[in-house]
């Protein structure tokens, strides 16, 4: 049965002003509603942001490790109910179970690791210039910020902003994604649960243009963390500027990985498939390149199309091996691409929807590999959020380290490689965020920095580990003279 989920603001769980509301249908299964939200407006926005700034001065006294009891108990709440949320997820976002059940997981593990470091928020001492004076730095708070998040990784980015803000000491408005909000009400359900102040996190569902434009646009909003496109980030980013708002923005990629002469080509294979095809390349990191060496090329064409051709597709409840696409307008805008690809390149395989009866009206697509692909081609270029992997092929190791740098983007990149000096080159000449040696592009651990260079980031703050407390805090240095 469709659940009708609330707003969540000063505590309450409210329906939006005008009492109008949009439906979630599931992506595995077109026609089937899966849930209903608030469609909600300015005047919600406001009223979250008055209970936030009402909240802000009890919450940031309150102690470290009282506000880090809070998280890490909200955290053993949502593992008692993982099975439920990676259901809702599956259900709503279309990841297979396995990938839902890694990502609530994940969720779970940021509330613990963030309920911790509530406890040790750092801050430093350093050697004052006289006898009875002392100097040392401490962190502050922002105040209320705004967090707004993408449809996927519905429950791990949220809780990834969450938990930091709220261990600095602020108070939070959240507008998570409209494609699969349910997720974010049932982490809002474990914090209630587990003794989070009325005000201090409030979520307001609905569009982007009514919520998250009146939110990143509030003067009484003091910071704005974003993840999402690069179109909006950008857009986010200049609103925030206008009154000198702190903003982070982590925004789109277009991920290469390198296959060196001496990689093992079947495993090659296997780590770039996963990259490229896991979350139905729904991800930031996808592996959305593969730069392959000249010595290599055929032979890696011909493994990437066989792993690619084992993939089975369908419902994530089945738990196969790739899900559908989120939406509708998702499997248009890959099936465009699609076709755009069919010029620019060889199509190896797939290049189709799955449309049979088993498929029920999905939005699945086949994965789709495309080889003879030139670097500037769009496919090679553009992000298409879809399971469509572009095969380019380099003449040398330091060919293919120009054309994994020749894009606007720069999120994630890897090699795959025995040279250990190759190895090494790559990671401090690529120009991406996160660098790897023998790894796909995708997934990292959550205690160390995450973020972008070039178009993938506004790249001034990281998120995740000690940076995700960076951004949401500002260090005050104090000088003691007695
Ligand atoms: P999106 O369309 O940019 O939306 C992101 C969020 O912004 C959603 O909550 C959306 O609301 C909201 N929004 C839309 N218009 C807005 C506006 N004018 N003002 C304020 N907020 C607005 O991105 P998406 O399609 O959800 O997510 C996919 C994108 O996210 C991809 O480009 C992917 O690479 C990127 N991503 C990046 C990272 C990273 O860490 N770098 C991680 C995950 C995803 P509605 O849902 O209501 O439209």
């Amino acid at each position: 049965m469709p659940r009708t989920y609330g707003n969540f603001i000063d505590g309450e769980w409210t329906e939006s002003r005008s009492g109008e509301t949009f439906d979630v249908t599931s992506p595995a299964s077109a026609g089937e509603t899966v849930s209903s939200h608030p469609a909600s407006s300015r005047e919600d926005v406001e009223a979250a942001v008055d209970a936030a700034v009402a909240a802000q001065g009890e919450w940031e006294s309150t102690p470290g490790p009282s506000r880090g009891a809070i998280l890490t108990k909200a955290g053993s709440l949502l593992a008692d109910r993982k099975d439920e949320a990676t259901e809702l997820l599956v259900r709503e976002e279309g990841k297979t179970r396995s990938e839902a059940a890694g990502e609530v997981q994940r969720a779970i593990d940021i509330f613990h690791y963030y309920g911790a470091k509530a406890r040790d928020l750092g801050g430093v001492t350093k050697s004052a210039s006289g006898p009875d004076k002392d100097l040392y730095t401490k962190r502050e708070p922002l105040g209320t910020v705004a967090l707004i998040t993408p449809w996927n990784y519905p429950i791990a980015i949220p809780v990834w902003k969450l938990a930091p803000a709220l261990a600095a000491g602020n108070t939070v408005v959240l507008k998570p994604a409209s494609e699969a909000p349910s997720v974010v009400s049932l982490v809002f359900e474990c914090l209630e649960a587990a003794g989070l102040p009325a005000g201090v996190a409030n979520v307001v569902t609905g569009s982007g243009s009514d919520v998250g434009g009146p939110l990143v646009s509030s003067d009484r909003v003091d910071g704005v963390s974003f993840t999402g496109s690069t179109e909006v980030g950008t857009m986010v980013a200049e609103t925030a500027a206008e009154d000198l708002k702190r903003v982070q923005c982590e925004m789109g990629g277009k991920n290469p990985t390198v296959v060196m002469p001496s990689a093992d080509i079947e495993e090659a294979a296997k780590t770039i498939g996963v990259g490229a095809f896991g979350t139905t390349g729904q991800s930031c990191t996808a592996t959305s390149r593969a730069i392959v060496h000249e010595a290599v090329y055929d032979e890696f064409v011909a493994a990437i199309t066989e792993y690619a051709n084992s993939l089975v597709v369908g419902d994530g409840l089945d738990d196969p091996d790739m899900g559908p696409h989120v939406s509708e307008s998702e499997l248009s805008s890959t099936l465009e691409y699609i076709d755009i690809g069919r010029s620019e390149g060889t199509l190896e395989c797939g290049g189709s929807r799955l449309s049979n009866d088993d498929y029920d009206d999905g939005y699945f697509v086949e994965p789709t590999v495309f080889s003879g692909v030139e670097n500037d081609a769009r496919i090679a270029q553009e992000e298409i959020f879809g399971p469509v992997l572009a095969v380019v092929e380099a003449e040398s190791f330091d060919d293919a380290l120009s054309l994994a740098n020749d894009v606007d983007y720069g999120l994630s990149a890897s090699i795959i490689t025995q040279d250990l000096t190759e190895g090494k080159r790559f990671v401090n000449d690529v120009e991406a965020g996160v660098a790897k040696i023998n790894e796909k592009t995708t997934g990292l651990e959550l205690h160390v920095p995450f973020g972008g260079y070039k178009d993938s980031s506004t790249n001034t703050y990281r998120e995740q580990g000690d940076a995700g407390l960076d951004f949401f805090s500002s260090v005050k240095t104090i000088y003691e003279n007695y």
